[in-house]
């Protein structure tokens, strides 16, 4: 085979997600390092006025991550051992690891297979005395019935923490995701549709909580409780709070900052893209294509997630991978590992939606970075994978 023979016999390689990352960035870290104040500092104000902004709500409290986020959400509510936080088993291990982190436990509530979120209808079955908030994940972007959500909580006096990481820019009637929950917990993970690389973003209306998590995030410490007290020397300070170790530095504030500039273009492009797997895969009988909300609905399409029927997913995944399609899965059904199996005594058969749906469900490649012939060269792969 000549060299040009094999040029053209290679396919081009489709990852499935990349950072949106271009010189805008690269530039504002090359400040930061250039400026000498590298850790917390005005970057991480200023992302957080920005971020606060964005989705219209009044506080937002930059952090390590959104599994940090997640943590001190329930330590600010009071949320501790011998509680229960309702969630679902159908997404990532840091949704229930945070709950665990506070000695609570996490009570898993079956999905509805069409739309993968938390089934709200079951809800109420779930809550005994012990529970202390509902924890829901709006999947792949698409959001929770928030109305119907705060309808429980208000009735049983319980605190709506969401998990947020897949909802950005996610719109529930009209309103931001962000904007609704009593706190929310955002990702900035390299996948995530925005990312400081690792990092995460609590928002809340409350006062209060904005407050303590602004000292609880960076050991407790308070600056200003001191000089309130005293015009003592600039060094003193008083612990007014428990700590964690979980504040963002400005390095990661300052792609942020970038990324948030580019949210809706990314998300311009994320929609098309959506929109071309959803009307092109309709053709495909094997294929269901995911739950597409009304207008008042904004979906964040952080992920486009296929159920597969009558094909085997596991083998569907490695023919496309060799068409140098790059696919994942979301997600294991958190009942079904070990740990919680034996930690909380879940064990398989529990929550057959969320393992029925387990099986059937395919995340194709989507990310900003993509071109439409991208999307097309996917489409086609599908194709002839299930003609084969
Ligand atoms: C990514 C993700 C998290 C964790 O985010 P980190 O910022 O990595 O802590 C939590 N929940 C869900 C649903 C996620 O996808």
């Amino acid at each position: 085979m000549s060299d040009k023979e094999s040029l053209v016999e290679q396919k081009p390689f489709i990852p499935f997600s990349r950072p949106w990352i271009d010189d805008t960035e690269i530039e504002a870290v090359s400040q930061v390092l250039a400026s000498k104040w590298i850790s917390s500092g005005a970057r991480v104000r200023e992302f957080e006025r920005a971020f606060a902004e964005y989705l219209g709500v009044k506080h937002a409290i930059a952090v390590s991550s959104c599994t940090a986020a997640l943590h001190l959400s329930l330590v600010v509510t009071g949320i501790g051992i011998g509680d229960e936080v309702i969630t679902t088993p159908y997404t990532f291990t840091a949704t229930a690891e945070a709950i665990r982190y506070v000695g609570a436990k996490p009570v898993f509530v079956d999905i509805v297979p069409d739309t993968l979120n938390i089934d709200i209808a079951k809800i109420e079955q779930a809550i005994t005395t012990k529970t202390k908030a509902i924890m829901p994940v709006h999947i792949a972007g698409l959001p929770c019935d928030m109305d119907v959500l705060q309808k429980i909580c208000h009735k049983h006096n319980l605190i709506l923490i969401d998990d947020a990481a897949h909802a950005l820019p996610t719109q529930y009637n009209g309103h931001y995701i962000g904007n609704i929950g009593d706190l929310s917990a955002f990702s900035f993970y390299a996948n995530k549709n925005l990312t400081t690389a690792e990092g995460g973003m609590i928002t809340t209306n409350n006062d209060a909580y904005a407050e303590q998590l602004q000292t609880m995030r960076l050991h407790g410490i308070d600056k200003d409780a001191w000089s309130r007290q005293s015009r003592r020397s600039i060094w003193r300070y008083d612990i007014t709070s428990e700590g964690y170790k979980y504040n963002m530095t400005d390095i990661q504030a300052a792609i942020g900052l970038c990324q948030l500039m580019k949210l809706n273009k990314q998300h311009e492009r994320r929609r098309k893209f959506a929109e071309i797997y959803h009307s092109e895969l309709q053709k495909f009988s094997q294929i269901r294509t995911p739950f597409v909300p009304d207008n008042e609905t904004e979906h964040a399409w952080h992920l486009y997630i296929i159920q597969l029927q009558e094909t085997d997913r596991d083998e569907f995944v490695e023919t496309l991978r060799e068409e140098n399609i790059e696919c994942s899965v979301h997600y294991i059904p958190l009942h079904l590992f070990d740990f919680y199996q034996k930690q909380y005594d879940y064990k398989e058969g529990d929550f057959p939606y969320a393992e029925e749906v387990f099986e059937r469900v395919v995340s194709l490649p989507l990310h900003p970075g993509m071109t439409n012939d991208d999307i097309y060269i996917v489409i086609e792969a599908i194709g002839k994978v299930l003609k084969e």
